[in-house]
């Protein structure tokens, strides 16, 4: 096979298979795959596949056929400039998530040393950004899903960040070796999807990626409520508590749920205008 008819052949399958961005998908995955760019697909079009390179893009598309999700089966997903590696038992890192890195950042100063705390943490791609942006920072970044923590701790080496995370296997926030006001930050993308609404989602969400990292409870909230009894504790007077959310239905109870040691400092809206992340701030003047 040559590299236009593995193309072709890419193409036309993803295609039947229902990948909307077949065109796309295709050279991601050739690219990937025989680990050249993109402009030799172009160039060299003639070129004979090995039996290697064959089977494999063939394993890969039946992969992504079945409805695995693109960045399960590439191995990778990219969040904030850089590249995560992804696989079953983590949640891929999306777009919006870079907002609440964008809003956590104020918190962390540049230029002195920093705790924060990243409760969920997922691949570790939040916890990984806001490290790399701010040289001084710790973090200590906590997950109850043991699959994702192995994600997590790839790609902190991968980024040369090992020295400066620990990574923290959480049954429960109670469990996780913070010391009471020490923080700068706790930030967090919790699962906050209606348990109901879970079996609406896509397909390759629902049926492939952890609903540990999805699944908020009742309402969404069950996190939150969690966050909010202990971050006051762990964080320092004016820290912050920077989180994720899923939507407008979300923000009015959040308000109200809020601790009163906790003052709403901003609500940012993402891209589509649905509010995402929502911080708070300890009073700086607190003594406890
Ligand atoms: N934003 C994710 C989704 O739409 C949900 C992530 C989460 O629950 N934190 O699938």
């Amino acid at each position: 096979m040559t590299l236009a008819e593995a193309r072709k052949l890419l193409r036309e399958n993803l295609k039947t298979s229902g990948a909307v961005n077949n065109i796309q998908e295709a050279d991601m995955l050739l690219c990937r795959l025989l680990n050249i760019p993109r402009a030799s697909i172009l160039g060299y079009p003639e070129k004979i596949l090995t039996a290697e390179e064959s089977a494999a893009l063939l394993k890969a598309l039946g992969r992504r056929a079945s409805g695995e999700p693109l960045q399960y089966v590439l191995g990778e997903a990219h969040f904030w400039g850089l590249t995560f590696e992804v696989g079953e038992g983590v949640l891929i890192p999306r777009p919006e998530t870079e907002l609440l890195v964008e809003t956590a950042l104020a918190s962390l100063p540049l230029s002195s040393p920093s705790l924060f705390l990243d409760w969920g943490a997922g691949c570790g791609c939040a916890a990984a950004a806001l490290l790399l942006e701010r040289p001084l920072a710790w973090a200590v970044l906590a997950e109850k899903n043991p699959l994702s923590l192995r994600w997590a701790w790839r790609n902190l080496k991968r980024h040369g960040l090992l020295g400066r995370a620990l990574l923290w296997h959480s049954r429960e926030p109670g469990d996780i070796p913070v010391e009471k006001n020490s923080l700068a930050l706790v930030v967090s993308n919790p699962p906050y999807i209606p348990t109901g609404e879970i079996s609406d989602l896509m397909r390759e969400v629902r049926d492939h990626e952890p609903h540990l990292a999805l699944d908020g409870g009742p309402d969404g909230l069950d996190c939150y409520q969690a966050l909010f009894r202990f971050a006051p504790l762990w964080l320092k007077a004016g820290g912050f508590l920077t989180v994720e959310i899923g939507g407008a239905f979300q923000v009015e109870r959040l308000r109200l749920l809020a601790p009163p040691s906790l003052y709403l400092m901003k609500e940012v809206p993402d891209y589509a205008d649905i509010p995402r992340c929502m911080a708070w701030r300890t009073s700086p003047s607190s003594l406890s």
